[in-house]
């Protein structure tokens, strides 16, 4: 997954980027679901090993513009999941308890602990982004931010969280393909909400700030992917296989089972 990975220190260009693209796996929808299937259940495994081992904590963060595919990559990677150890935290608009502390108060009690996984539907990134694009603090204010976020990041990573940042990357284009099905589709027509019209006038704004979130806060530690995702079903592949990889990296173990379990005789029960 390393071409999606974007490079500490990189400056980043979407429109470098190919929302489009297939190229790891040039297979197809149906081809693509069914390779799914499988990634699903490896991710199942190794979200099992990971709450057993209760050691590492595994951080996922997904940001996209509306319409981007947040909640079908949260329903389809991890489908197979036990809900026991997965957590899943959206960030609306901040309510005013929320916005009378600093931005990162809300997040940090989110964030996953020993042996668990915890999805960020929405982050701390919305406070450089639809923060910034529609002026909510001063530039002095949200300026700052970049810094705190990768210092943030690093204090999550130093004692033991592991995290994945991934930019669900549209076109404009399929963007309105997708609002238009929400108009059209009965059980799509709940999510349609006017007001994602106006952040769509604002489109090369919300650009700008993800690639200066992207370019400033993609590090080592805490690495941003671009995922290509006009293709829902290559989307999940990327994100699922990059998960997999990631977890596969960490060395987990089964804990050592009590000492004497030899000696056990159950043959009276
Ligand atoms: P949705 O994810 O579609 O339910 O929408 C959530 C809304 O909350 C989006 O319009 C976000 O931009 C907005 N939101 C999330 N975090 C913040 C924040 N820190 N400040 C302002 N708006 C936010
Ligand atoms: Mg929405």
């Amino acid at each position: 997954m390393e071409q999606y990975r974007v490079q500490p220190g990189s400056q980043v260009d979407l429109s470098q980027w190919d929302p489009n693209d297939t190229s790891l796996f040039p297979v197809g929808k149906k081809e693509g679901r069914k390779r799914l299937k499988k990634l699903n259940k490896r991710l199942a495994e190794l979200q099992y090993l990971l709450w057993a081992e209760n050691k590492h904590k595994l951080l996922v963060v997904l940001q996209a513009m509306d319409t981007g595919g947040k909640d079908g990559t949260i329903r389809k990677v991890f489908a197979r999941v036990n809900p026991q150890g997965v957590q899943v935290a959206n960030f609306k608009k901040p309510t005013p308890e929320e916005l009378a502390h600093d931005y990162l108060w809300r997040v940090h009690k989110r964030t996953p602990g020993n042996g668990e996984i915890t999805i960020f539907n929405r982050s701390h990134y919305e406070d450089v982004l639809v923060v910034r694009v529609h002026n909510l603090v001063p530039p002095e204010v949200w300026g700052k931010r970049y810094d705190h976020i990768r210092a943030f990041e690093k204090t999550l990573a130093d004692e033991g969280t592991t995290i994945l940042k991934f930019y669900l990357h549209i076109s404009k284009d399929e963007q309105a393909r997708r609002l238009r099905a929400r108009l059209e589709r009965p059980e799509k027509r709940w999510k349609f909400n006017p007001g994602d019209l106006k952040e769509r006038a604002l489109w090369d704004s919300y650009m700008e700030a993800y690639q200066a979130a992207l370019s400033r806060t993609s590090t080592e530690f805490a690495p941003w992917f671009v995922v290509p995702a006009n293709h829902k079903w290559y989307r999940d592949l990327v994100v699922a296989t990059t998960i997999i990889q990631t977890l596969e990296g960490l060395g987990m173990r089964y804990p050592q089972p009590v000492e004497g379990l030899e000696a056990i005789d159950l043959s009276g029960l």
